[in-house]
């Protein structure tokens, strides 16, 4: 084999894969046929759950900019609102927010860990065919044939890998609903507001500063191919204000919602993720979240059947991320829907955009206990010599971890069958591991590398059974 893993596509996906597979040691190639970084803010908002995700993977997501939105009726302020009012940092859920965040500063973060971690992308060389046979994956890679055992198409909406593996994209597209988009320079709009005009006759315009850039998104409900004298017009028109004068665009595109996806996210050794295998429209911003949150639920599973793992622990990416992927279409198009409602503020966001609540109930990794399948919380605890810490700390890492409610003896049990996985003695001084897990002392849980319960007991043998199941 020349690699274990080939990775095509160093979007936010492929990125986020990559990182996860080298903090394991997974021998890995991330190649994008770009000749370099894409430049545009794309997605912006990073939701919660992607921010826990991120923060065990080793990227640091500030947290700290949260612009109001602003209403107008051209040059009247009609609103202003905060639309994470109420939303509040609780033990179980310290990042509680949307992070307002281009595109393009998660991928360079992204990257940034992985040179940390010895990786790097290769941009300039495409993957451009592959066959696979029952023990790897043959790949033309920027003109060479290379060997793997996995292949994982991270290469976006219109997928080569998903057009060779002849897999489905069912869906829409809403030719109707075309935006422009752009990044700018512009004069005349302070940065603490999301300045959005929803209402204008010719169609929605909106400008939200993009934080740790001196830069806007320009997003525009417009069928027309943009130039800097089109975003100036569209900004004239729709504000009804001279005083806002775009200076510069560094970034613009026509983009047309698609809302598809796939019937597999797997064809033998060959994956799909993120918009290879499912996009939606803009609104709620989900692709980029949901994209990662693809690329974590397969980064172990890889992991572990390469290191030994039966194969059929790969089905369960599938089984798992399909039906998340379906309830984000779903989710993201009535969003798209109500941009039209004038009784709807722009940002207001049911609870479902955060993510947080995703969950693999009922699964085929869900293991016994009342919250098995669910997102692992986070929780104020103290290990047993009285160290004080957090659930989230004690999770941070490739590995299934047990925490154990004055259990030690079981704790011990476990670390003989499977050594490599981490367990923790933990006190939990306020009740909020209890309450979070739905266990009470002496208890186990154990929480897999991904961040989601597999199970809670109080009888270390079935913990043992359960990772002797999943890991061999
Ligand atoms: C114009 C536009 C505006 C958007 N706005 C929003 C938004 O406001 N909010 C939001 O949440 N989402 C938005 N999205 C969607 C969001 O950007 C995507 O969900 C996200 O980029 C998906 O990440 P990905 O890594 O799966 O794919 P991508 O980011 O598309 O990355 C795919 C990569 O694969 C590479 N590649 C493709 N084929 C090959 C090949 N054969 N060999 C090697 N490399 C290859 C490409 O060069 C590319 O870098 C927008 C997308 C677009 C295009």
């Amino acid at each position: 084999m020349d690699a274990e893993v080939l990775i095509v596509g160093a979007g936010p996906t492929g990125l986020a894969l990559a990182v996860d597979l080298a903090r394991r040691g997974v021998d890995h190639r991330v190649v994008d046929r770009a000749a370099g970084p894409f430049p545009g803010s794309r997605g912006k908002g990073l939701q919660p759950r992607s921010v826990e995700v991120l923060h065990d993977l080793g990227v640091e997501v500030l947290v700290a900019d949260r612009p109001r939105f602003r209403a107008y009726d051209g040059a009247r302020v009609v609103a202003e609102w905060d639309p994470h009012e109420g939303r509040v940092p609780t033990p179980a859920t310290p990042f509680p927010s949307t992070v307002l965040i281009p595109q393009f500063r998660v991928e360079a973060m992204l990257r940034a860990r992985l040179a940390e971690l010895g990786g790097a992308v290769e941009y300039g060389v495409e993957v451009s065919g592959f066959e696979q046979d029952a023990t790897g994956v043959t790949a033309v890679v920027g003109g060479d044939r290379v060997r793997v055992a996995y292949l994982v198409g991270c290469d976006g909406g219109r997928s080569s890998v998903r057009k060779a593996l002849g897999v489905g994209f069912a869906g829409e597209t809403w030719d109707d609903q075309r935006m422009v988009v752009g990044d700018v320079r512009l004069t005349g709009l302070d940065r603490d507001h999301w300045h959005t005009w929803p209402h204008s006759p010719a169609g929605m315009i909106g400008l939200c500063p993009l934080p740790g850039t001196d830069l806007y998104q320009l997003q525009a409900q417009a069928d027309v191919e943009p130039s800097l004298e089109v975003l100036r017009a569209l900004v004239r028109e729709r504000t009804g204000r001279d005083d806002v004068v775009v200076r510069e665009a560094t970034w613009m595109s026509l983009y047309r919602a698609n809302v598809r996806m796939v019937d597999r996210f797997r064809v033998g050794r060959v994956f799909l993720a993120g918009d290879a295998a499912h996009v939606h429209s803009p609104a709620g911003a989900q692709g980029m979240n949901t994209g990662i949150q693809d690329a974590y639920n397969l980064g172990w599973k890889l992991a572990a059947v390469l290191t030994g793992a039966g194969a059929e622990l790969l089905d369960t990416y599938e089984a798992e991320r399909l039906p998340v992927a379906a309830r984000v279409l779903g989710l993201s198009s009535d969003l798209h829907r109500q941009v039209a409602d004038p009784d709807v503020r722009p940002g207001t966001r049911p609870e479902e955009v955060f993510q947080l609540g995703v969950s693999y109930r009922g699964g085929p990794l869900a293991g016994v206990g009342e919250r098995a399948g669910d997102r692992a919380p986070d929780a104020p605890c103290e290990l047993s010599d009285g160290t004080p810490t957090t659930v989230f700390n004690l999770l941070r890492g490739p590995e299934f971890v047990v925490l154990g409610l004055g259990v030690d003896d079981a704790l011990a049990m476990v670390r003989d069958a499977h050594p490599y996985v981490r367990t923790y003695s933990v006190v939990d001084v306020a009740g909020h591991v209890e309450a979070g897990y739905g266990v009470v002392a002496p208890g186990l849980v154990l929480v897999r590398p991904d961040g989601h319960v597999a199970l809670t007991t109080a009888d270390a043998s079935v913990v043992v059974a359960y990772l002797d199941q999943v890991l061999g």
